[in-house]
């Protein structure tokens, strides 16, 4: 099957006729606003479909998706009077993305069967008044990444003149561990490379990530290195055909016969990441083949992890890691025989438990040939939102840097409460943990769905539904609207950012912010999250001039005054991030090596396997665009994806129902062969968060979405 290909160019073409034609299609898509999906970042004032470099065309079906999504009619108020909530609970995600956009304020209490209209004034006046009267220790503020700089900057700004640093966005359920990670290795929190060092590689690894569903305009990068001679490295548990072979359609030549993605595929156990990195470290000792000038001149603590492989007994880490000693070694020889290397890593790496270890390890191998610091090498967290790197920039986290809040407090003549987060951290999970316990009346959330990203499903409907009022900003509907409701719920029906009637920006994972210039509003009703945002403040919190923050220019000079190399009126790499010498951003100007906590994945007996949770082909985040899974060949999503092997010893074979028990719950599924390694297993996020308990990786917060144990039962 054509993975990409013209599948790919059948399927635009298609939506663009059901979102209103072609021409309707292209106009939106060559609009100068950012690509509203992944942080790989097309679009903005070069136009859409070009990216940073210029390259033209750059897009992918999952921005056609996403803005075909937001060029849906709109939902009428006699729909909220046909469908109950429960009617609408019942709904999957795809079905409720699908009903449209939404036009007007709604509102369900406590005894409502169904959401009703309610006016922009009452709408703003019930949760302005839950903000004032509530305790701010007693509220909580998230933002996704899909919302603006301008948005997010100004929600966490009103959040803490409140009087609370109850403030967290969706990273903290993927990337965080590659944030925290980086900034003990490099000192900065983002990707060492800009988008040029890739189209100067020679090596690229792959690393618990697939771009060719996720971010498939990369696809075509790696594409160009291989023509180029370079070598590509997989790393991943599920063998994924889009990262085998893939049809680019902007290539004629791919498009018509194909590319080869990866020159070797390496299947660990899922959490075999980090051994298997050791393994190539040790392979490298063994070879000399450690860049000893990088590593003496440039480095710190290289000589501790030198010292841990040593020690490490080769048996023990082919068994750990799940990979036979010969990919160990092919992976080795491929990369020590590299001049540039460039690792990728998303939440194959983040989602397990010691994820921030995984990513240091990841730099140990980079620093173990000197991939870092030069151009055409680095690191690569492929993160996922449009703007959720920048929502970490603009401070949108519960603590922010000393700098920042020093030159808010200079720049407003205010006074932010305590640097030290004043609720147990104040991170999603810690919010959301303090709801479950009753101690949180008011929870805002800018755009995503909260409730679809958390695991352990029935914990955060009940954490949820103990908050007094729930407020959320919405374009339109997810399951978060239905089973994340409050005591009280209100939604706020909010405009994209190519609908907006002023300039917004959104920064990408190579740090580019890109400005978005806006345009026709495609629906009377719906309103800039940054008016809704400012209301609420005026209302509800005063102390600062709201008012002249609805001018979105005046939120971009107040961004300046806080965030170094912020360009408040042009399109800008923000600076000091990507390291092209071997200078870092540490205390010693050193990059840190660290000798990790190596994990062992978990022991398994029986029937029993290591779950990762996974996104399809058609699907962003909660998002579910399309039901089928082209890519990897499935037309239904309640099925676990195991191997044949496995599934044989278990007394299994294809398309049996088993159920699947996890933590905190079960599920009825189908039992489906899959290339993955043995003992190891995978099902469809967010359906499955359900059996997952809420536990969090200590050092980065981030739940553990990959390695938890689970049981099969056949019924
Ligand atoms: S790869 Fe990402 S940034 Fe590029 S068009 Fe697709 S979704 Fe947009």
């Amino acid at each position: 099957m054509a993975l990409g290909g013209f599948h790919s160019i059948a399927y635009v073409l298609k939506k663009a006729w059901a979102s209103g034609g072609v021409i309707a299609m292209w106009r939106a898509m060559r609009s100068p606003n950012a690509c509203k999906t992944c942080a790989l970042g097309m679009g903005g004032q070069l136009g859409g479909m070009v990216n940073e470099a210029g390259k033209f065309p750059e897009f992918c079906k999952k921005s056609v998706q996403a803005m075909a999504a937001d060029m849906q009619g709109g939902i009428t108020a006699d729909f909220f009077e046909r469908y109950t909530i429960s009617q609408l609970s019942a709904m999957s995600p795809r079905e409720l993305e699908s009903c449209g956009r939404i036009t007007f304020p709604l509102y369900a209490g406590p005894l409502d069967m169904h959401y009703k209209p309610i006016t922009w004034n009452d709408a703003l006046e019930k949760v302005s008044t839950q903000i004032k009267e509530t305790d701010p220790n007693r509220s909580f503020y998230y933002c996704s990444g899909r919302s603006s700089n301008e948005a997010g900057f100004l929600l966490q700004l009103a959040a803490r003149i409140r009087g609370t640093n109850n403030i967290n966005n969706c990273s903290y359920y993927c990337h965080q561990a590659s944030g925290v990670g980086l900034k003990s290795v490099v000192g900065s929190g983002t990707a060492t490379v800009d988008l040029d060092d890739i189209a100067q590689s020679n090596f690229l690894f792959l690393i618990g990530c697939n771009p060719a569903s996720n971010h498939p305009r990369l696809l075509k990068s790696i594409i160009d290195l291989r023509r180029r001679g370079g070598k590509v490295v997989v790393v991943n548990p599920l063998r994924e055909e889009g990262l085998c072979t893939f049809h680019v359609p902007s290539d004629t030549k791919s498009l018509l016969f194909g590319s080869t993605i990866s020159d070797l595929y390496v299947q660990p156990n899922i959490g075999g990441d980090s051994v298997f990195m050791l393994g190539i470290i040790k392979w490298l000792l063994e070879h000399d083949s450690i860049n000893n000038d990088f590593v003496e001149q440039f480095a710190e603590g290289f000589d501790e992890v030198a010292s841990q492989a040593r020690e490490t007994e080769w048996d023990w880490i082919v068994t750990h890691s799940g990979v036979a000693l010969s990919d160990i070694n092919q992976a080795s020889e491929m990369y020590s025989n590299a001049t540039s290397a460039i690792f990728c890593w998303a939440m194959g790496i983040t989602h397990v438990k010691g994820g921030v270890d995984s990513v240091r390890m990841i730099a140990n191998v980079a620093i173990s040939r000197g991939m870092v610091g030069k151009v055409g090498a680095g690191l690569l967290p492929l993160r996922g939102h449009s703007n959720v790197q920048g929502m970490g920039t603009i401070g949108v986290a519960p603590k922010l840097y000393p700098e920042m809040e020093t030159a808010i407090e200079k720049a407003l003549n205010i006074t932010l409460p305590s640097r030290d987060a004043n609720f147990r951290g104040g991170d999603t999970m810690a919010c959301m943990e303090a709801s479950f316990d009753g101690l949180i009346d008011y929870a805002i959330c800018l755009g995503g769905n909260l409730l679809g990203s958390n695991p352990d499903t029935k914990f955060a409907m009940k954490a949820m539904s103990n908050i007094a009022l729930v407020s959320y900003m919405s374009t339109t509907l997810n399951q978060g609207h239905f089973l994340g409701r409050g005591v009280e719920t209100v939604i706020f029906p909010v405009r994209a950012r190519d609908e907006e009637s002023q300039i917004t920006t959104q920064e990408s994972m190579f740090s580019y912010v890109r400005r978005s210039e806006g345009g026709l509003c495609r629906h009377e009703g719906p309103r800039s999250e940054v008016d809704v945002i400012v209301d609420l403040a005026t209302r509800g919190i005063g102390t600062i001039d709201w008012e002249r923050y609805k001018n979105h220019d005046n939120i971009r000079k107040l961004l300046a005054e806080c965030i170094s190399g912020f360009d408040p009126s042009h399109e800008h790499t923000l600076p000091d991030r990507h390291f092209h010498s071997p200078i870092f951003n540490t205390d010693t100007k050193k990059i840190k090596s660290h000798r990790v906590n190596l994990k062992s994945p978990t022991e398994i007996v029986g029937s029993q396997l290591r779950l990762m949770t996974i996104r399809s082909e058609g699907q962003f985040n909660t998002v579910v665009y399309e039901e089928k899974d082209i890519y990897r060949k499935q037309k239904r999503r309640d099925i676990i994806m195991m191997c044949k092997e496995d599934a044989i010893a278990m007394g299994l074979k294809q398309d049996d129902t088993v159920r699947v028990k996890g933590n905190a719950g079960e599920l009825l599924v189908v039992v489906r062969y899959m290339d993955i390694a043995r003992t190891n297993c995978a099902m469809y996020f967010p359906e499955a968060n359900i059996l997952l308990s809420h536990e969090v990786d200590v050092e980065s917060r981030t739940p553990l979405f990959k390695g938890a144990v689970i049981t099969i039962e056949k019924v």
